[in-house]
């Protein structure tokens, strides 16, 4: 199923549903990460994830890692391919815009040293993931925002591109003929492509890249470029990343969360099943939106779980490049 059609499906499914019943974290089946876990126990690397029906993705991060290289150089030329993809409404050229018809992006980067960069509200440039891992390997600090983001990518031969699209101008058009302006989450049009990848020598990293949600108020900031949130990696234990509303992701840290539930000794699958758990328990309005998590433990193993059905991973692993449709907690 395409991004798009599963979060229209999932909206009208829950349009005018009131406020959910107080869900405890504890009373999510067990059994279901059993079964899953056989499912995901395929291990070894190289190996790539990814968040969505992403196939052209994982094939480019996969012929990266077929030439030895990084997980690092696999995960941002991956990510490339979808930031470049104009028919994509959700990352790079084509994004949606915010209400005021600008499109800014989000992207993070990180090794299996534990660097990080970012960039958040970037505009104009249409790789920004590839920015970000040059505020990471280039400068003294780990995030920089619009404006400075944007001359920084300029200063790094990165060249100015408009974003908007016919197709997305036209879709916004069409948004403001009905469309309050107020701060209304849009939950027909969020996703991203969050990317975890293990090169030859069992080395971790990962990169999140997003235009964000789609009609946002000016200025806003998910958590796909925010460690911890949108992405955490950890050489040592695995990595994990997100899509969905960011706001629940950074409320709850999500990624590091599943990366130290992994320390402790969960499996990705389990992990994956207890942050969503933290989501639902937090917020009774759970059946309003998604959220769907993604990880990778140092043995290659992986687990994907969403609050709602139609959340799909591509997962690239042992010479076979497939399309996985994730369980998800709210059965109805
Ligand atoms: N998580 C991203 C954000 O909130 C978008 C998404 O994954 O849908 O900006």
């Amino acid at each position: 199923m395409k991004r798009r059609k599963f979060i229209q499906n999932a909206s009208l499914s829950t349009l005018g549903i009131a406020v959910g019943p107080y869900v405890f974290a504890s009373e999510i089946k067990t059994s279901i990460s059993e079964e899953k876990d056989s499912q995901n126990n395929a291990s070894g690397f190289p190996m790539v994830i990814a968040t969505w029906n992403v196939n052209d993705s994982t094939a480019e991060a996969w012929r990266v890692l077929q030439e030895g290289k990084s997980a690092l150089d696999a995960v941002e030329k991956g990510c490339n391919i979808e930031e470049a993809n104009a028919e994509g409404q959700s990352v790079g050229i084509g994004g949606l815009p915010d209400r005021d018809g600008n499109v800014t992006l989000d992207a993070c980067i990180m090794d299996s040293k534990g660097n990080y960069g970012a960039v958040v509200y970037l505009q104009h440039i249409m790789h920004p993931i590839s920015v970000a891992r040059k505020v990471m390997e280039d400068t003294p600090h780990v995030i920089l925002a619009g404006k400075g983001a944007e001359q920084f990518a300029y200063s790094k031969g990165f060249e100015k591109t408009n974003l908007l699209t016919e197709a997305s101008n036209k879709a916004w058009k069409e948004w403001k003929k009905t469309s309050q302006y107020k701060p209304i989450i849009n939950i027909e049009n969020h996703d991203t492509i969050g990317m975890l990848a293990i090169d030859k020598n069992g080395d971790i990293s990962g990169g999140c890249t997003t235009s964000g949600l789609a009609y946002k108020m000016a200025g806003r900031v998910g958590d796909s470029p925010i460690i911890g949130s949108g992405l955490f990696i950890d050489n040592e234990i695995g990595g994990a990343t997100a899509t969905g509303l960011g706001e629940e992701v950074l409320k709850t840290v999500g990624s590091f969360l599943i990366v130290e539930l992994m320390r402790q000794g969960k499996t990705p699958q389990q992990a994956c099943e207890e942050a969503i758990g933290r989501i639902i328990k937090k917020s009774p309005n759970y059946k309003d939106f998604q959220v769907g998590y993604i990880a990778v433990n140092k043995k290659g193993e992986t687990g994907h779980y969403a609050i709602h059905d139609g959340f799909w991973v591509t997962k690239y692993q042992n010479d076979k490049n497939e399309n996985i449709a994730s369980d998800f907690y709210d059965k109805k």
